[in-house]
């Protein structure tokens, strides 16, 4: 009787769901993977994506960075300006870095908030920073989607038409493959073509236990 009049501290609730996180190198194909992931009926949440819209929706979040980065960061309509501050941060790893400690937080908090509403047993988070930011330790699994640097290569330039060498740029500061390799628990090689990667993603997530 008396536990029911004490006070007791309520606990964050546990998400229902399990997290697989999703990542991969440049052009390695886990957009893809997570699009027929959607496909077979599982939430994509997608890192990217959430922060581009989050750098334009939270005030708060805008205010630091325009202290960071300068009133620049946004142009005239308060959009992030994408490119100015990509140029700004490219060779610049503490700056780098500061925005990240800016943006990344808030990411966090919008897929917590996210999690808590879905209802299937699995959910994917797909982040090209999963290994780097250690997000796979809130992980239940994590799935790697790789590729031969070449084949990556090739298909970034025909995607984005940029030149072999941007694309190898992007991909020196990306962490090496062997090291993803290594901590991934699950993996999907990627180097043949779209049939056989919608065959491996729905044979992988249907023997995620
Ligand atoms: P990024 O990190 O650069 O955004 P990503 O890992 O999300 O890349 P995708 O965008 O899914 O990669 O794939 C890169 C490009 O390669 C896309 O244009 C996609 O359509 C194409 N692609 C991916 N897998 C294959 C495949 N198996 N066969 C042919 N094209 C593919």
């Amino acid at each position: 009787m008396e536990e029911l009049h004490s006070e007791t501290k309520k606990a964050e609730p546990e998400p229902a769901s399990k997290i697989i996180g999703l990542t991969g190198g440049i052009g390695s194909g886990k957009t893809t993977v997570a699009h027929y992931i959607e496909e077979f009926g599982f939430p994509v949440y997608y890192s990217d994506d959430r922060a581009k819209t989050i750098v334009n929706d939270n005030e708060d979040l805008k205010a630091k960075i325009k202290e960071l980065l300068g009133e620049e960061s946004y142009d005239e309509n308060g959009i992030y300006n994408r490119k100015w501050v990509a140029e700004k941060v490219f060779n610049d790893k503490d700056m780098l870095h500061q925005l990240n400690e800016i943006i990344h937080p808030a990411v966090r908090i919008d897929f917590e908030e996210w999690v808590q509403k879905q209802t299937k047993y699995l959910v994917f988070k797909e982040t090209a920073l999963l290994f780097e930011l250690k997000l796979n330790r809130q992980c239940y699994k994590s799935l790697l989607v790789t590729a031969e640097d070449n084949i990556r290569i090739k298909r970034v330039m025909d995607r984005d038409h940029k030149t072999y060498r941007e694309v190898e740029a992007v991909m020196e500061k990306q962490m090496p493959e062997k090291d993803k390799l290594k901590m991934a628990d699950c993996v999907i090689y990627n180097n043949t073509n779209l049939e056989d990667l919608k065959e491996q993603t729905e044979l992988m997530i249907f023997s995620i236990e």
